[in-house]
């Protein structure tokens, strides 16, 4: 009876201990798998983290490669504008001047220089009208017009009829190019042009809407030299019996003249007679309402 009762208690101990062993290995078990998952998901956000640093980082580059290709851009447009001339600012016309629009077609040509130089001593603006192919042979007269604020401005191409007036298409593409070259050269856009033989006849309406459509502004004149049939010097007393105090205090008078050595011969006497009579030289702009000899 003793033994037995001896035997069932032993039992009772291993029981307990067993289940006490069991239950430790259970809680170490389960502590062991709290704790990897605990790294795990640890880690995991280290992860999210650590991608959301890289993404961060790379964020920020691309925010600094913008900043600084801005900072390129400007400099460089700053670098472009010292390149190129400045456009002389409008000036504001006395109600009581006598205004003078002198107008050059056709160039430039080597003339070119020679013409600037006269106007300085006279302390005339001008404004000249240029063919594209000869724009492009001397970009240097071309930035050293703007350079001394005279106005430039479009003749064409071709500067002949069957060419450039064989649509209104072609007429605006003949300006496009001439206005394309200016840009390159001098870093600015005008729209003023003279077509040429003038507007009239061959500037029909239509060809007219199509050129103002196209932003251009046309320009003919009040008064012809003549420079080209006259020669020197009889072309200025052409010119100065022709000029009228009344149209140049009201709208102003708009000489045409041509860049040739013959005309620049005699300029100096022009432009001495012009001042002698009152009369102030400037440049055509583009707030300016154009000239038509038919509107
Ligand atoms: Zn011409």
């Amino acid at each position: 009876m003793r033994a037995r009762e001896k035997r069932k208690n032993g039992n009772i101990r291993l029981l307990t201990v067993i289940t006490l062993l069991l239950f430790v290995s259970f809680s170490l078990v389960t502590y062991q798998l709290i704790q990897k998952k605990h790294a795990v998901a640890l880690a995991q956000q280290k992860e999210v983290e650590k991608k959301e640093q890289v993404q961060k980082e790379k964020e920020q580059a691309k925010e600094q490669a913008k900043r600084e290709a801005a900072a390129a851009q400007k400099r460089k447009k700053e670098e472009e504008q010292k390149k190129f001339p400045q456009i002389a600012p409008v000036p504001a016309i006395p109600a009581e001047e006598k205004t003078v629009y002198l107008t050059f077609d056709d160039g430039p040509f080597p003339v070119s220089m020679k013409l600037l130089d006269i106007l300085d001593q006279y302390n005339a603006k001008a404004t000249f009208f240029m063919m594209e192919p000869n724009i492009r042979k001397h970009p240097e007269a071309v930035k050293e017009m703007v350079k001394r604020g005279h106005a430039v401005g479009m003749h064409g191409v071709t500067h002949d009829v069957k060419q450039v007036y064989r649509n209104a298409q072609a007429v605006v593409d003949e300006m496009t190019a001439g206005q394309k070259a200016i840009k390159e050269i001098t870093g600015h856009e005008t729209h003023l042009i003279r077509t040429p033989y003038g507007s009239f006849p061959h500037m029909t309406p239509e060809y007219k809407q199509k050129s103002n459509e196209a932003g251009f502004k046309l320009w003919d004149w009040t008064v012809d030299s003549l420079d080209w049939k006259f020669r020197s010097p009889s072309y200025v007393n052409h010119v100065m019996n022709h000029v009228s105090p009344g149209r140049a205090q009201g709208n102003g008078e708009i000489i045409l003249l041509h860049e040739k050595p013959a005309t620049a011969q005699s300029l100096p006497t022009l432009l001495k007679n012009l001042q002698e009579k009152g009369y102030t030289m400037r440049a055509l702009n583009e707030n300016m309402k154009p000239y038509q000899l038919r509107p």
